[in-house]
């Protein structure tokens, strides 16, 4: 196991989620540390020590009222934002009940875009409270602005109305004054809660000034260290304790005090309030640095939108988007060039928006493509050089894995060579290319990945032999007339039938005898093996090398099956195209034209296992072992492939034909800081980082345990499966790549497909400094 020591930022790392978490400042570690090593009292302890420490509490308590302009009113110390938050709304909401709710439709009003921890502590104690009222959003404009109009509407009936001073995704400011006078107008009662968490230290605050009731910050957000808050409340608004017990902070909140977090806080605020300190910036030049890092955005990113107004933000935050690129993709491409940003969505295939952007109106592919920096107040110039120079370099690398095109960058030395594999969604697409020729072929492309071949045509000037389905259902959508339409001064001319196979194509012999079409791609024969079965017209693609007129078995490097035979299972036989009965004789004759070792791509990849072979089906794949070694016959066959199929729900369904398991003991795991060692120990053995071109790309001079990395991202892992397949049994493969996924299941890909000694490093690059 690695020790805590082990675990230390990448060398040049360049953090840019400061409105994620701040580092912490060295002044407030030290002052955290000094609290605990020499001021550990407890502040409710009467001796001296305990003195100490009161003292350190209290002189805090007064410099955040000096910094936030609370001249009156609480200031009670929390574990965070979100406690403070959980302590306004409770109040608010007891408070109201104890009141006697008077409204007939009483409402808790949020604006559209807080931070969740507003909108979901307010549905949590308004059923745990028994409220009954409604939780209703504010709207806000395309700048994310609330609309004051709907608060007019509404706020007579609101118990409770919850805004931000600045938004974490964006940094849009709110017109507090504004607001104010909106909800003062409309409803004197109201309570007012204010996340002021991300505009600590970047606005002016003169909080008793306002009518505010509740202010909840956070320490972590301005370079303390995590689990420190603080709420301020107004002078007689409502306080309900959230936590009960020894009567700490004035019996408002009770446990001992977080001395170290408090004094860590005390440092921050000192340098703040400090005319003399120049830690942090003025907003004039906060501005400055974020013109420059516009600059750079925009240089790199001829395509970029940004996704607010800023006139309307603090300066700290951009929020962008690409065209063309998503934001896994940028994500991913920054986090391997050590640059942290964040995504507005979820890294997964399936991508969700940003709720925020959302409600600003933004289109879909801004949201779900959004990416966030944010930099802080205490940045320095020189943190801004780099970072602009590191996203300058990072960008590179997605021209070279044409992810970007560019009229200026070199490609030609880059690019893919040989079988790729993409996957949406569980599907497949693949794509053959023969770089020294430049031409390709697409087989099954899932229309979300057709702008992925596009960029790649279009960027190596690629000539398209053909887009190929390997079947069609009825109501499919036509991609390969897609793509064609698409690319046409890429596209071989000719006529095209259904599947997107030529009129004019060669015959060539398989090895059962028979003589089929074939087309040419580079060095390679493609030729088409009718296999009706899941539905009619389903096809077969076997790319080999040609000898004379014949493909011989084992010059078949890897069939394309479409859904006929799935990895574990076989393609459903009960939709309206489909026979079990075609579907037994084409198994036949597909065995009969490739050998045990052949490398199967089917269409869809449930288990992230890649491809297949017969010989591995025939071990886990019991009805097409019985097809092929001929124990069932044709019509047990049927029988049983009725009776899967009845199993399968309508249609989409995920799970074709019954899943293998597959063990994955036998996967060697290296911990981070067992790799020098193993190093010095097996000097031969490759380490092969999985993660994609652009993402290799991005910090190439990446070693591992003094070792130059082999990039076989996991779209190329087909292609080295089938590269080294029957090489040495005995050479060593450690598969290295960002946090342990991938590489995991690289790792569990080789060793299924025989390769002896595979390892991965779980924890990836995440945990090697
Ligand atoms: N409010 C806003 C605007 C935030 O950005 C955050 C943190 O992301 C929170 C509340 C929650 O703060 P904490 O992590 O201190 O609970």
């Amino acid at each position: 196991m690695l020790t805590l020591n082990d675990i230390q930022p990448q060398k040049n790392e360049i953090y840019l989620d400061n409105n994620a978490t701040t580092p912490v400042l060295p002044q407030a570690a030290e002052a955290a540390m000094h609290t605990m090593q020499l001021c550990y009292g407890n502040p409710s302890s009467s001796h001296i020590t305990g003195l100490k420490a009161k003292y350190i509490l209290e002189t805090t308590r007064s410099l955040v009222r000096k910094v936030i302009g609370a001249t009156s009113g609480g200031i009670t110390f929390t574990s965070g934002a979100t406690e403070g938050i959980q302590t306004a709304i409770i109040s608010a909401l007891n408070a109201a009940r104890e009141k006697g709710i008077s409204q007939k439709n009483p409402l808790l009003l949020y604006g559209a875009t807080e931070h969740k921890a507003v909108p979901e502590t307010l549905k949590h104690w308004n059923a745990m409270l028994n409220i009954g009222a409604e939780v209703l959003a504010i709207p806000v404009d395309e700048n994310g602005i609330l609309d004051v109009e709907f608060i007019k509407l509404h706020i007579a009936d609101a118990l409770v109305i919850c805004t931000m001073a600045a938004n974490n995704e964006t940094g849009v400011f709110q017109d507090l004054d504004l607001l104010e006078s909106v909800i003062r107008n409309g409803n004197k009662d109201v309570l007012w809660m204010v996340d002021c968490v991300q505009a600590l230290g970047k606005l002016s605050l003169n909080i008793s000034e306002t009518t505010i009731d509740y202010a909840p910050f956070s320490g972590h957000k301005l370079y303390a260290p995590k689990g420190i808050g603080v709420l301020y409340v107004r002078e007689n608004a409502p306080f309900t304790p959230f936590i009960a017990g020894g009567g700490q902070e004035s019996g408002l909140r009770s446990g001992t005090e977080n001395l170290p977090g408090i004094a860590a806080l005390h440092a921050i605020l000192s340098l703040l309030d400090s005319e003399h300190d120049d830690t942090f910036k003025d907003h004039e030049t906060l501005v400055r640095y974020r013109q420059q890092m516009f600059d750079t955005l925009t240089e790199v990113f001829p395509d970029i939108i940004f996704n607010h107004d800023f006139k309307y933000s603090l300066p700290t935050t951009l929020n962008f988007s690409v065209k063309g690129l998503s934001s896994k993709e940028i994500m991913d491409l920054f986090d391997a060039a050590r640059i942290r940003v964040s995504s507005g969505s979820a890294c997964s295939s399936k991508v969700t928006g940003s709720f925020v952007l959302d409600a600003m109106g933004k289109p879909k592919w801004q949201s779900e493509g959004a990416i966030r920096m944010s930099f802080g107040p205490a940045t320095t110039q020189q943190e801004i050089d780099q970072a602009c120079q590191a996203i300058k370099q990072a960008v590179k690398a997605l021209h070279h894995s044409c992810l970007m095109l560019s009229d200026t960058h070199d490609t030609s030395e880059f690019g893919v060579d040989g079988l790729q594999q993409w996957v949406y969604d569980q599907q497949c697409t693949w794509c053959y290319v023969d770089k020294a020729a430049k031409e390709c072929v697409v087989i099954d492309v899932v229309p979300e990945l057709v702008n992925k071949f596009e960029k790649l045509v279009k960027c190596q000037g690629y000539k398209v032999i053909a887009v190929l389905d390997s079947h069609r259902h009825e109501h499919q959508v036509l991609t390969p007339e897609m793509v064609r339409e698409l690319i046409p001064e890429h596209i071989a001319a000719g006529h095209f039938n259904l599947l997107g196979w030529p009129a004019e194509s060669k015959i060539v012999r398989l090895a059962n005898g028979q003589q089929v079409p074939a087309i040419t791609v580079g060095g390679k024969i493609l030729a088409q093996l009718p296999i009706p079965g899941h539905t009619e017209n389903s096809v077969a693609y076997l790319l080999g090398e040609i000898d004379g007129d014949d493909l011989l078995a084992e010059n078949v490097d890897y069939v394309f099956v479409g859904d006929s035979i799935q990895i574990g299972g076989l393609g459903r036989t009960d939709l309206a195209q489909s026979n079990a009965q075609s579907m037994y004789e084409s198994l036949q004759t597909l065995n009969g034209t490739v050998i045990d070792s052949t490398l199967i791509c089917p269409s869809h990849d449930y288990q992230s296992l890649f491809s297949t072979s017969l010989a591995m089906e025939k071990k886990t794949n019991p009805l097409l072992n019985g097809v092929l070694n001929q124990s069932l016959s044709v019509e047990e066959f049927t029988k049983q492939k009725v009776s899967i199929d009845q199993q399968l729900p309508e249609s989409e369904n995920p799970c074709f034909c019954g899943q293998i398991s597959f063990s994955s003991d036998e996967i060697g795991n290296l911990a981070p800081n067992e790799l020098e060692s193993f190093m010095v120990k097996h000097p031969k053995a490759t380490v092969v980082d999985v993660r994609e071109v652009h993402e290799y790309e991005a910090y190439p001079e990446a070693y591992v345990a003094g070792k130059q990395l082999v990039n076989v991202p996991l779209s190329q892992l087909t292609e080295f499966v089938h590269n080294f397949q029957h090489s040495n049994d005995d050479h060593e493969f450690i598969c290295i790549c960002r946090s342990g996924n991938r590489s995991d299941a690289a790792a569990k890909v080789l060793k299924r497909n025989g390769f002896a000694k595979v390892y991965h490093v779980p924890g990836g690059f995440a945990l090697l400094s």
